[in-house]
């Protein structure tokens, strides 16, 4: 923990007079913004800005920093999110000017560079997948559902079909009905089957002329990979409808399967998942969306093409249109080829293997304690029903809160919900062994404290910057600005 009374705000630690830097003195002309804004768009008043030294402010953020759990300090299994390690080469390359001083809207002629790793990444991702095109607009795993489904519905209405509903099992993650509702379509439920996968028989019952898509996300959220996806490509083609993967879990089919080949028309990647570019934090990502041929003229604009050897921006008449500005966001494409190139079609393949031998590997250790819910073997991540808890009087959050304690991160609580008291574990491939065995000891003492002294996990967390908050009280009395 940190000593120095960081709680405290920047602004709440100003003192009058004090300076990051000594004035510059200027031996040429500056033409100083007063002359270069607006009269009437001037502020009448200086910005109440805090006055710190520099190392004031360094300390400052460094302490924060430290304070949040994240992938480069410690463990970090959060089922569904694939908190793999993010190489340190890849923010170098992101980082030269070449690429990070490069403006959108520069002509083609002077982006050669970056238009050739756009056509070279797309086509990377559309060999990994067995898809036919790639765009890599999309900012998001989200956003790349919602422009999948604005492509398929282009591709029905080119062939004179308004179809309406949009086919969504039980345990998909949350994104999934939400791109359909922005979509504009009617979301309807699949069930689970006793096994934990899709109940094709409840699918096929819902298959209608008014479907224009079935979204099913594979390896799907409990961890299973759904073995009958040539069935359920089969019986959705058949009603006309597409069939969407939520590509989310790639992280256990890359190198090993590819869902173009499993019979998927479109689905989505996750490059902060899957292809190691940072995540979270409000920051740019990278969702890109692969199709098959017969999706392909409806991708989003501008699409780069290789003509002879320039490459080119071009505009589709059939395209949906830009989702993005520009192509998306670059420097996260550059982190992901930068990825690629650096594993090879080797490397590639022995990512997935290591995800779902490390997450096997994992619950072996531990499922002696809470069981898994669905019979496996589980993929890159597996989902333990936290029902057993009950007897001590705890939740799946107590758990979770006091795993904190020891310096990892908790795993994703409460999802898919489908599994009672649902706690999902997803190890990754770039954690070592040592890191597995230590994680298994600490969820061990966390199940014996459970058993025995319940209320040390009650009461947890006991040695984060923040006790237990209330959750309830947070969201009702939402407060969002600093009283400062
Ligand atoms: C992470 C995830 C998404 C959404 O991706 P974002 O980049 O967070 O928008 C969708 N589906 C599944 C299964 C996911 O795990």
């Amino acid at each position: 923990m940190p000593t120095d009374d960081t709680g405290r705000t920047l602004f709440e630690r100003s003192r009058p007079g004090q300076r990051g830097t000594g004035e510059l003195e200027w031996d040429i002309p500056r033409p100083g913004l007063n002359t270069l804004i607006p009269a009437g768009l001037r502020r009448k008043s200086a910005p109440r800005l805090p006055e710190l030294s520099e190392g004031e402010v360094v300390r400052h953020f460094v302490n924060l920093s430290t304070k949040n759990h994240h992938i480069d300090k410690g463990f970090y299994p959060l089922g569904s999110c694939t908190m793999k390690y993010n190489p340190k080469v890849n923010e170098s390359l992101a980082r030269l000017s070449g690429f990070a001083t490069l403006h959108p809207l520069q002509p083609s002629e002077t982006i050669q560079g970056a238009l050739e790793l756009i056509w070279k990444l797309e086509r990377d991702l559309a060999e990994i997948s067995g898809m036919d095109a790639v765009s890599l607009q999309p900012a998001a795993g989200a956003h790349g559902e919602l422009t999948a489904l604005l492509v398929v519905r282009a591709y029905h209405l080119s062939r004179g079909e308004t179809r309406k509903k949009i086919l969504i099992p039980d345990s998909a993650h949350g994104t999934n009905p939400a791109s359909a509702a922005i979509a504009g379509f009617e979301c309807v439920t699949v069930k689970s089957a006793a096994d934990g996968r899709v109940d094709v028989e409840d699918l096929k019952s819902k298959l209608s002329s008014d479907v224009a898509a079935f979204m099913i996300t594979n390896p799907n959220t409990v961890g299973l990979f759904e073995t009958r996806v040539e069935e359920i490509c089969a019986a959705c083609h058949a009603a006309g409808a597409q069939v969407y993967m939520d590509g989310a879990n790639l992280n256990a089919l890359v190198g090993i399967a590819r869902p173009g080949d499993l019979g998927f028309d479109v689905m989505h990647f996750n490059l902060h998942k899957t292809f190691s570019t940072p995540h979270g934090g409000g920051g740019p990502g990278c969702g890109p969306v692969g199709v098959k041929s017969h999706l392909a003229p409806f991708l989003p604009s501008p699409r780069v093409e290789k003509r002879g050897d320039v490459y080119t921006q071009e505009k589709p008449s059939t395209s949906i249109g830009p989702v993005h500005g520009a192509f998306g966001n670059f420097l996260v494409m550059v982190r992901a080829y930068a990825y690629i190139l650096a594993m090879g079609s080797e490397g590639m393949s022995e990512v997935g293997r290591t995800a779902v031998l490390n997450a096997n590997y994992l619950y072996a250790k531990i499922r002696h304690t809470l069981a898994c819910k669905y019979d496996g073997p589980y993929m890159h991540e597996f989902v333990l029903d936290g029902s057993a808890l009950k007897k001590t009087g705890l939740h799946t959050s107590d758990f979770a809160k006091r795993l904190m304690d020891f310096g990892v991160y908790a795993p994703t609580i409460y999802f898919p919900l489908i599994v009672p008291e649902a706690m999902m574990i997803e190890p990754t491939e770039t954690e070592s062994r040592e890191t597995l065995d230590r994680f298994a000891e600490i969820f061990l003492e966390v199940w014996r404290e459970a058993n025995e002294t319940p209320e040390v996990v009650h009461s947890a967390p006991h040695n984060l910057p923040l006790k237990r908050v209330d959750d309830v009280r947070a969201a009702k009395e939402l407060v969002l600005t600093h009283p400062f």
